[in-house]
């Protein structure tokens, strides 16, 4: 059943995160290749240079961390590593491993050259993380055998592999865990043109019919991340065949969206919700995110995390020390008038 109404902030449509049906479908839209990922140019790249280096030297690849919003192609990229490297990838999280023996298990098993992809990696718990140093640098690990005095320490030697990390908040990595990372890159949001080029790469893959400009009008209502281009893809993939004779065109991607209550800038209604708080409950702001949250019942962190970023990178929503405002942008897009003098005076210069 297709949602319109006010779905939970929970299954959105428009969210970075992988669900589970996303997780289903995604592995088959991955590209394999360098040369398949689309974007991200510098990136790129840089990676060929890394790759190509570490595999004339016949040794693996420095450890890498990729960062960025969830959803831009950080666990595919990891793949494409490994693909280009010609070697294994091992792929977990870092609320996965729970305890030292689950890591000392995973990297007991790697063979020499493999890719370990750990997501989340700024959620590794620190018993965990200080077993990684040891593995990181001299590819060995330290494991205890035995309690109180008779306990001793064992070294055990591994083979050299490629840990490649991926966080949506590199500034949450403990500073000794960022610095044995000798790659470091980091995953921008993607332009319309190249979210296009994404969709239609997907719509090949999966036999969907799409023009030029369907796929363009998706685009531009993706903020900037391919998990959603695909997944709107899927779902306006139905309009089509129901609504259409099965392609994606222009217009049939504007009624779907419009339907699903996707606007011409990919916000849904719980970012309206929000600019629409501050605008009509708050005067424009500030407002603190916690009275904000309470108001819309929701909660601060899900504000912050899901709300808030693709908001902030359009420039509708400013933080000041007091709390958010909605700037001018905000006003026009959601077709209010621009007060000449807003309330508040540290706010005069979003108005100006
Ligand atoms: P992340 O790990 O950063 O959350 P993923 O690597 O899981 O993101 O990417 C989500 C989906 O978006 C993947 O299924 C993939 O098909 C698609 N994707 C991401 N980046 C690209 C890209 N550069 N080119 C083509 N498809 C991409």
């Amino acid at each position: 059943m297709i949602e319109t109404g006010d779905f939970s902030i929970d299954n959105r449509l428009v969210s970075a995160e992988q669900s589970q049906e996303d997780s289903l479908s995604e592995n088959g839209l991955r590209p394999l290749t360098l040369a398949e990922y689309i974007g991200q140019d510098k990136v790129k790249e840089n990676m060929a240079v890394y790759i190509e280096a570490a595999k004339r030297r016949g040794g693996a690849l420095d450890h890498v961390l990729l960062y960025g919003p969830p959803g831009l192609g950080k666990t595919t990229l990891s793949a494409i590593i490994a693909h280009e490297m010609g070697v294994n990838l091992r792929i977990t999280t870092g609320p996965a491993i729970e305890r030292a023996g689950d890591l000392a298990a995973i990297l007991t098993n790697l063979s020499e050259g493999d890719v370990l992809f750990i997501d989340e990696i700024h959620r590794l718990n620190r018993a965990v993380e200080e077993i990684l140093y040891p593995a990181l640098e001299d590819h060995a690990i330290d494991i205890v055998i035995g309690k109180g005095p008779s306990a001793r320490s064992l070294r055990v030697e591994l083979s050299e592999f490629t840990l490649v990390g991926a966080t949506t908040r590199a500034g949450q990595l403990s500073a000794p865990l960022r610095d044995r990372f000798g790659i470091v890159q980091r995953l921008e949001l993607y332009n319309p043109e190249q979210l296009s080029d994404i969709i239609r790469r997907s719509s090949d893959i999966l036999g969907i019919p799409c023009t030029l400009d369907g796929a363009m009008e998706l685009a531009k209502r993706s903020r900037g991340t391919p998990r959603i281009a695909n997944r709107l893809l899927k779902r306006v993939r139905d309009f089509a065949d129901v609504l259409g004779n099965g392609e994606i065109t222009k217009e049939i991607a504007k009624i779907s969206l419009d339907r699903l209550e996707i606007d011409d800038l990919g916000l849904d209604s719980n970012d309206r919700r929000m600019l629409d708080m501050i605008i009509k409950g708050y005067g424009g702001g500030p407002v603190g995110l916690e009275t904000l949250a309470s108001a819309i019942g929701e909660e601060a962190v899900t504000l912050e995390d899901v709300c808030e970023p693709y908001l902030m990178q359009l420039g509708f929503i400013a933080r000041t020390p007091r709390g958010r405002c909605a700037t001018r942008l905000a006003y026009e897009h959601l077709g209010y008038a621009v007060p000449d003098t807003p309330a508040d005076s540290g706010q005069m210069n979003l108005f100006e």
